[in-house]
């Protein structure tokens, strides 16, 4: 470890404060404290192959650098990871990776913060986890990214109650910017359609040099939500489906890249479920009547808003496209 002058480079650490620091009992095979296993002896049992130290298996920190030696190359563009790995795990990727080549092993380092509950990291062992299955029974997936893309990907997540209402109330937000013109709408005046267009370039420049820095997703969103403010102060004033087509194709794109989906089935899905249930309900009763036009009727209806219903022998079921 002596041998490293860059040892700590990633974490901002000096190897004389971390030995100064070293709380765990120095281990009597080490020269120097901050030294750590590149290859471990195999204790009874454990997995092992043979190496010329004898029978073996590689130091957790070995992983990248060999799979990125062998399937890579010498050095990569980008490295994630979670902020709890920055020390030792990644610390030590570089002194083994660029202690072999001499060059540097990544050209970048991202690291997540961590997703916390109550302000306790969300751990398995910790017994605090919500499973992104039990998320998506109750909530559109779109919630779960806006929740994400919401801060920093560098910030620590906070999973709450505040967090979900809030990413719930963006998702109806950017949906109300997919609503098409009002009926009959006479259109907007040339110049106020030109300002719309320009509006969408603008939100578009700003969205590109959020992302730009650092992947800002923030202040992307913020692009997006000048956005969906002009679309629909425009539709108010009677912008036409043809006015709306340029900003609501930028609008589509902007939010394609953040990875959102904004079906109309997201649309207050939860809300619209006992609706749902009471018009199945009729529809049995007209059915029971032999009034199919009826019948068919609603289940079209339904079809359009994006509600499949299925009829079996006990009766009717259904479910979001
Ligand atoms: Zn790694």
């Amino acid at each position: 470890m002596d041998r490293d002058a860059d040892y700590g480079k990633l974490s901002g650490r000096k190897l004389e404060g971390m030995e100064a620091g070293a709380r765990i009992q120095v281990d009597e095979r080490k020269e120097h404290p901050m030294d750590f296993a590149l290859w471990k002896a195999a204790k009874p049992g454990e997995p092992a192959w043979e190496s010329p130290w004898g029978m073996g298996r590689p130091g957790w920190h070995i992983e990248c650098s060999a799979m990125n030696l062998h399937h890579l190359g010498e050095q990569i563009d980008i490295h994630g990871g979670g902020n709890d790995l920055i020390f030792p795990h990644h610390e030590n990727e570089i002194a083994q990776t660029e202690a072999i080549t001499g060059k540097p092993f990544a050209r970048y380092w991202m690291h997540n913060g961590m997703l916390t509950l109550k302000n306790e990291k969300m751990s398995k062992s910790l017994g605090n986890m919500v499973t992104i299955r039990e998320f998506l029974g109750e909530h559109p997936a779109d919630v779960m990214r806006l929740m994400v893309i919401q801060s920093a990907y560098r910030n620590p997540l906070v999973y709450s109650e505040d967090t979900l209402g809030s990413a719930e109330q963006v998702l109806r937000r950017l949906l109300s910017a997919k609503k098409p013109a009002q009926s009959g709408a006479s259109g907007l005046q040339a110049q106020a359609a030109l300002a719309l267009n320009e509006s969408a370039q603008k939100a578009r420049e700003s969205f590109k040099a959020a992302m730009d820095d650092d992947f800002n997703t923030a202040g992307a969103l913020a692009a997006v939500f000048e956005l969906v403010k002009a679309i629909n102060s425009a539709r108010a004033d009677g912008a036409s489906a043809a006015n709306l087509e340029e900003p609501q194709a930028v609008f589509a794109e902007l939010t394609g890249v953040l990875g959102l989906q904004l079906l109309e089935s997201q649309r207050s899905q939860s809300d619209a479920e006992p609706f749902i249930d009471l018009l199945l309900e009729l529809r049995q009763d007209v059915r029971a009547e032999k009034n199919w036009a009826m019948s068919d009727k609603i289940r079209d209806g339904l079809k359009a808003l994006g509600v499949l219903v299925k009829d079996g022998k006990d009766g009717s079921s259904w479910d979001w496209e």
